[in-house]
């Protein structure tokens, strides 16, 4: 990464700790105390039950290299939690993964998947490697290998992986395919995010950005803002910003400044989304796009506008941040962009967060599409699919705000909340023994 910002995530201060994991249990634990489960039901290990990853596989990975010499690298899948159903999560790719931030992504990841009611549980898998340096046949051969290494441990009842950070159509194809070499199954349903021609939904590739849209909207429209004429600052310009940027620019949002890991630009009078995105694809970065300006990127989180969007990686609005914020409402379209002290800190500045848990679940929402589509073998429209997601998104952001109102708590307790009474009533249903 080459990011010169002072918030980027190598440089922040972590404010509570360095573990990414400790600190959302903490959060987790925070937020279960109102539910009073342990009183509720003594004796049953709640919530210290929902706090324990089930398993944590770590592995090596060897990789022969186009020149012949072989490297080595660090891997990841951690299985959180199965109560409402099977393991799900994305895998990251990325030089800064670590058994921590796996652990942590799992563990949001089964509240997510609770959040929206799916009936998956939380997982998320990762390698910890430079990707994007890699040739095409060598990121091909490490893909193929972290999926070999894992085939007895997925499968379409069992654990599902889907795309994350610098992973997307093409890894989850390469997955199958060694799935299907390996166990002689054609098994579409153990992984979403595919391409189309093998049994990928319509309307995944833009789930997650949209989806934080759709929420986002709802809430500015609880509020009495007109989305039109109303401006938005993005961080992050891969998959989930750049969609969430489209959809934003759909309503009539102006997008006047965006960032990704090696620049950050701004325009007062809007950046041209689609023309970004070409930009983006043809020379890999957002630097330099006609008629933009270059800024740091801590301008990208502290710009005055409506709407921001993180859309990047977790920790990026730290207690240093969350003072600067102007933007009245944030939709956390990334994991764990936002640190709990940050948090509360946001909530008395009287900025509308919507959390991780709720805004980024579009993506599961759809691979949760994907999934029955392939075990039905029959194959719904992009109307089909984008009609489904918006009733449920705006369904869970209902629920979530009327808790969040009745309790005069922040949209992230409520989530969680909700997240935990569920999954908790399926705990108990499945017994301890
Ligand atoms: P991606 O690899 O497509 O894009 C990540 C983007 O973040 C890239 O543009 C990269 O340059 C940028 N970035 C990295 N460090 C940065 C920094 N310090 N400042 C600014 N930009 C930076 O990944 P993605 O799939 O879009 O995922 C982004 C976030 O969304 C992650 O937190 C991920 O966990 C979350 N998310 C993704 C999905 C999904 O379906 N892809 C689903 C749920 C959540």
């Amino acid at each position: 990464m080459s990011a010169t910002s002072d918030h980027s995530r190598l440089e922040t201060s972590h404010d509570e700790g360095v573990s990414v994991f400790d600190r959302a249990r903490k959060l987790f634990l925070r937020y279960a105390e109102p539910l009073e489960l342990e009183t509720r039901h003594p004796g049953q290990g709640l919530p210290e039950r929902l706090v324990i990853p089930d398993k944590s596989i770590i592995f090596r990975l060897s990789l022969q290299m186009d020149d012949g010499s072989i490297r080595f690298f660090q891997a990841y899948r951690v299985q959180f939690n199965d109560e409402r159903g099977p393991y799900k999560g994305g895998v990251r790719f990325h030089p800064d993964v670590t058994l921590d931030e796996v652990t942590a992504l799992a563990f949001w990841m089964y509240i997510k998947t609770a959040v929206v009611d799916v009936p998956f549980g939380g997982a998320k898998g990762g390698i910890t490697v430079d990707y994007k340096s890699l040739s095409r046949a060598e990121r091909e051969r490490l893909t193929k290998k972290f999926a070999v290494v894992l085939c007895r441990e997925v499968g379409q009842e069992v654990d599902i992986p889907a795309p994350d950070v610098n992973t997307g159509e093409q890894e989850m194809a390469w997955m199958l395919d060694a799935w299907r070499n390996t166990t002689g199954v054609y098994q579409r349903g153990a992984v979403t995010g595919k391409p189309l021609d093998l049994g990928g939904s319509l309307g995944r590739r833009e789930a997650t950005g949209k989806g934080g849209v759709i929420v986002l909207l709802e809430a500015a429209r609880e509020a009495g803002i007109d989305p039109s004429g109303a401006t938005a600052a993005v961080q992050g310009w891969g998959n989930a910003g750049q969609y969430a940027a489209l959809e934003l620019a759909k309503h009539g949002v102006r997008i006047i400044t965006v960032s990704d890991s090696q620049a950050a630009i701004r325009s007062r009078d809007g950046l041209h989304v689609p023309a970004l995105i070409d930009h983006k694809q043809q020379t890999g970065s957002v630097a330099h796009f006609p008629g933009s300006e270059p800024v740091d990127h801590g301008t990208v989180l502290t710009s005055k506008c409506d709407f921001l969007i993180p859309a990047a990686l977790e920790d990026s609005i730290d207690e240093t941040v969350a003072p600067h914020v102007q933007a009245r409402f944030i939709s956390e379209v990334a994991n764990g962009p936002t640190t709990p002290r940050a948090s509360r800190m946001l909530f008395d500045q009287g900025v509308t967060v919507i959390p991780d848990v709720l805004a980024n679940a579009g993506g599961v929402l759809v691979s949760y599409f994907e999934w029955v589509q392939n075990r039905q073998e029959y194959y719904w429209s992009q109307e089909d699919v984008a009609d489904r997601m918006t009733t449920k998104m705006k369904s869970a952001y209902e629920q979530v705000a009327r808790v969040a109102t009745e309790n005069a708590v922040s949209l992230r307790q409520a989530a969680y909340q909700i997240a935990i009474d569920r999954v908790a009533r399926a705990a108990l249903e499945r017994g301890g023994q």
